[in-house]
């Protein structure tokens, strides 16, 4: 099936030399996993095509973005028309009012709406907008959530930094993380003790409104509304960021599914249909604080960029209610086909879903935090995930992150998984622990 690596290899030795661990983020690069990052040239639909010409069912969808799957026409002919009619104007466009009112429309709390560039972009303004509108300085953050390269997040953060194995990252100083409080995910008490000890001082809680950067694991029933609780009673922000969930586990994110209302939010990913756009957004009365009415200020050159706002509103108004259950079919149909094939082979295991979020934990029991997911049998999945990529199946290069499914996957798409899988989960079983 595999017509090899070779083109991959060339391209890494020279991205190598060119670009810091030959990638533009650290995931892509396979450390945890071993081996050569594929270089893709193509998507359409479920599959992506490498360097050598092997094709792959996709399941990481960019990390999120690409709901409807590869190169769809209509966000592909939304992007080249708006690309034809130029690339960036840096004034006001209709395509950004648009895409604003798009997802207040979505989002019932948000009521209005700022664009930016990434998702990092959009949880460092939103922290400075709950600083600047609160007057305090501390934030809450809860370990293994990640929430984007923003220094003061960047304390026990999940994701790459998890990957790595990093606690937190040279070059973040003492006093960039001195006001971040870092809890663990799903222990309430642990709130309710931190904002009695900071009376006063706590800006935000910052959390993701459900975590799929330690895997995939649903907040605790009451734990999303017990967050609000608290810090309302201690005046404080809650920050729900979206940038995974957003517009991909149900038109209105995780909001959709529970209707725990955040005061602000951040969204990324699905919103921007694959190209750099993403968004921070809430309550009007904190938005209102925000240049050129208010006094904390936040910019971007190309903000609300013209083409990727047409891609962002050209997905989501795609995305119905049809993509909706899609999403969750294809999210329950890949874990049901992980649960028989890792029973089989005899490999303890846990499939966890947050919403159409999936991920495999090896190893007995749920996972509920950042210290139940570091001890799961991590090290079984390096010889998993090999087996599936020489089967044909991109799964994420790494145990700590979620999979992402999309809507375009098709009865050949999945029995190119069905396929890979027993292999993969005998790999697994075979795995020895270093
Ligand atoms: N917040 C969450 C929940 C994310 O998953 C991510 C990225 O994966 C970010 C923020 C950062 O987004 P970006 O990579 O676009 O900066």
């Amino acid at each position: 099936m595999s017509t090899g690596t070779e083109q991959s290899k060339v391209w890494f030795e020279r991205a190598k030399a060119a670009v810091p661990g030959g990638v533009n983020s650290p995931v892509r690069a396979f450390n945890s996993v071993g081996g050569t990052p594929r270089f893709m040239v193509r998507g359409e639909g479920p599959h992506l095509w490498d360097a050598d010409g092997n094709r792959y069912v996709d399941l990481v969808s960019s990390w999120g973005p690409m709901i409807l799957g590869h190169a769809h026409p209509q966000v592909v002919e939304a992007a080249r028309a708006a690309a034809t009619s130029g690339l960036s104007f840096g004034t006001p466009t209709i395509g950004e009012v648009e895409l604003a009112e798009e997802i207040i429309g979505r989002v019932e709390p948000v009521e209005q709406v700022r664009l930016v560039n990434s998702g990092t972009e959009a949880t460092m303004s939103a922290i400075r907008l709950a600083r600047g509108f609160t007057g305090r300085a501390k934030i809450v953050k809860f370990a293994g959530c990640y929430h984007g390269h923003v220094d003061a997040l960047l304390a026990q953060a999940g994701s790459g930094v998890a990957t790595l194995g990093l606690p937190t990252s040279p070059g973040v100083t003492g006093a960039q993380a001195a006001d971040t409080i870092v809890l663990p995910y799903n222990d309430l008490d642990a709130v309710r003790k931190s904002f009695v000890e900071n009376e006063g001082e706590i800006a935000a809680v910052i959390t993701e409104a459900a975590a799929g950067n330690m895997g995939a694991i649903a907040p605790d029933a009451g734990f999303n509304a017990g967050l609000a609780e608290i810090a309302h009673e201690h005046g404080a922000l809650l920050i729900m960021d979206e940038v995974m969930t957003g517009f991909r586990v149900s038109r209105a994110g995780w909001f959709g599914l529970e209707g725990v209302a955040g005061d602000l939010y951040t969204f990324g990913k699905v919103m921007s249909g694959g190209l750099p756009a993403a968004a921070f957004g809430g309550r009007a009365d904190v938005m209102a604080k925000l240049a050129p009415g208010g006094p904390v200020y936040q910019a971007g050159t190309l903000s609300g960029n013209p083409v990727a706002v047409a891609a962002g509103l050209a997905t989501l108004r795609a995305a119905d209610d049809s993509v909706y259950a899609a999403l969750d079919a294809n999210a329950k149909r890949l874990g049901g086909l992980f649960d028989a094939a890792l029973t089989e082979a005899g490999v303890a295991h846990n499939v966890q879903y947050a919403g159409n979020l999936v991920s495999v934990f090896f190893g007995d029991g749920a996972v509920r935090d950042y210290a139940g997911a570091q001890a799961t049998e991590t090290w079984r999945f390096p010889a998993f995930f090999h087996a599936l990529l020489d089967a044909g199946v991109y799964a994420p290069p790494s145990a700590y992150e979620a999979w992402f499914v999309n809507a375009a996957m098709d009865d050949d798409a999945f029995g190119v998984i069905e396929a890979a899988l027993p292999a993969a989960a005998r790999a697994a079983a075979e795995a020895v622990k270093p």
